[in-house]
């Protein structure tokens, strides 16, 4: 492993910032985490890791802890029409049958990732406003008047990116007219539900997706919808339990019974970019959702982005102090087209589950195969495609 005693400045405590962090950490480099909030947190809602991210959370120490906080899920996990009718089953393995796919509430993921940080990595109240380069260096200033110089500075400052201009003019993000209800219930209140399966229910213009979070105790539910004209111009918002009941009125009496325990529940608008000409100018790179936000019908926003930490951390451990700016560019081109794919087929995937189709014999047909590409995406191991992408750097 190497040992290069680069200084790495990475912007943005989500998920993307804080994984970045751990694998730059086990590659032997400085690494300090700058984070606007004045403390770590998240939304109380479940994020699901597959094998693609899972894979590099157990390579940088993390199996045992994934294991205790996320929920696998198993073969009983399934794609229902919207009364319940049975389509196909989930792929929840990779190619090999190797299962690692797990329900985690997002705070316990953040929890996680930042627990296992050494003291002083992460510095709360700093908000990055600005950045500048020489040759050899680039210096981030907050808000709080601090700033922070290092060999690279990676941008995790999410969808909003305040450091993206600094890469790529502005562009506007792509808001695709739903919204996503969100929440967690305890399964004390729901004990019939499994604590063991990912179920999805596709409807005309909606569906409703259930998986376990937190070993079980939790079950997540999100409800994904049109959006009202109110929502149009808002990213989240508090929902109204009563309004999203309606919205599933007359679904499978399973998700009705389950919407009848919700008393509290968030309200996201779904929103993605246009694949980025570029990532990176010279010291300074985008990671996770800073560079490709996408829509959430792959469940892989967090999963690339952990890919993309496990890529910058590999690539940079096999390049040397001299070629950092190469190295950044190396990880873009090896990144771009992986996550273009990923994209576009969120995209394609929200028109299936949102039965955008005249024959729905059709649509279970596609689910049905789509099996094939969940077990790509799954296989994909990017620290091999990143050793081969740093080939000639050193
Ligand atoms: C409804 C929904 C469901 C989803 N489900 C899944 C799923 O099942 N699986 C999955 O893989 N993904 C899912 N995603 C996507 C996933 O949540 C994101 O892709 C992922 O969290 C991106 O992580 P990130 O670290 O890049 O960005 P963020 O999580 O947005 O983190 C960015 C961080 O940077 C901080 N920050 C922002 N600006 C600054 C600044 N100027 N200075 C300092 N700090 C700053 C923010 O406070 C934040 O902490 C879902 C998304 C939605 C909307």
């Amino acid at each position: 492993m190497a040992r290069s005693g680069l200084n790495i400045v990475v912007v943005g405590g989500g998920i993307g910032g804080l994984f970045a962090a751990n694998a730059l950490i086990a590659n032997g480099f400085n690494v300090t985490v700058h984070e606007q909030a004045p403390a770590l947190g998240e939304v109380g809602a479940g994020v699901f890791l597959t094998p693609n991210s899972v894979r590099h959370l157990q390579r940088v120490g993390l199996g045992p802890a994934v294991e205790k906080w996320g929920a696998r899920v198993g073969t009983g996990s399934h794609y229902f029409r919207h009364d319940g009718a049975p389509i196909a089953p989930v792929q929840v393995t990779d190619s090999s049958g190797w299962n690692a796919t797990y329900g985690m509430h997002r705070a316990d993921l953040v929890d996680m990732l930042a627990n296992a940080l050494p003291a002083g990595v992460i510095r709360t109240g700093h908000r990055a406003v600005d950045l500048e380069q020489t040759e050899t260096s680039a210096r981030v200033a907050f808000a709080n008047g601090a700033f922070a110089e290092g060999d690279i500075v990676i941008a995790a400052d999410g969808i909003h990116s305040e450091l993206r201009r600094k890469v790529t003019p502005p562009a506007r993000p792509v808001f695709h007219g739903n919204i996503a209800y969100r929440g967690v219930l305890a399964h004390a209140l729901i004990p019939h539900w499994p604590t063991d399966c990912w179920q999805m229910w596709l409807g005309q213009g909606k569906h409703f997706l259930t998986f376990p979070v937190r070993a079980g105790e939790l079950i997540n539910y999100v409800g994904f919808v049109p959006a009202d004209e109110e929502m149009k111009e808002s990213w989240s918002a508090p929902g109204d339990p009563d309004a999203l009941r309606r919205e599933f009125e007359g679904w499978d009496s399973r998700i009705e019974g389950l919407l009848s325990q919700v008393q509290k529940t968030f309200r996201w608008a779904l929103y993605d970019r246009e694949p980025l000409p570029t990532w990176t100018k010279d010291r300074l790179t985008l990671l996770g959702d800073a560079a490709h936000p996408m829509l959430p019908h792959l469940g892989q926003g967090a999963n690339q982005s952990i890919e993309d930490g496990m890529a910058l951390a590999t690539i940079l451990a096999q390049a040397g102090p001299a070629a950092a700016p190469a190295a950044l560019a190396a990880y873009e081109r090896l990144r771009r087209e992986r996550v273009a794919t990923v994209q576009r087929g969120a995209r394609e995937n929200g028109m299936r589950y949102d039965s955008a189709y005249s024959d729905l014999g059709v649509r279970d047909a596609e689910i049905t195969a789509h099996a094939a590409f969940r077990k790509r995406l799954y296989d994909y191991d990017v620290v091999r495609e990143a050793e081969l992408a740093a080939v000639g750097l050193a």
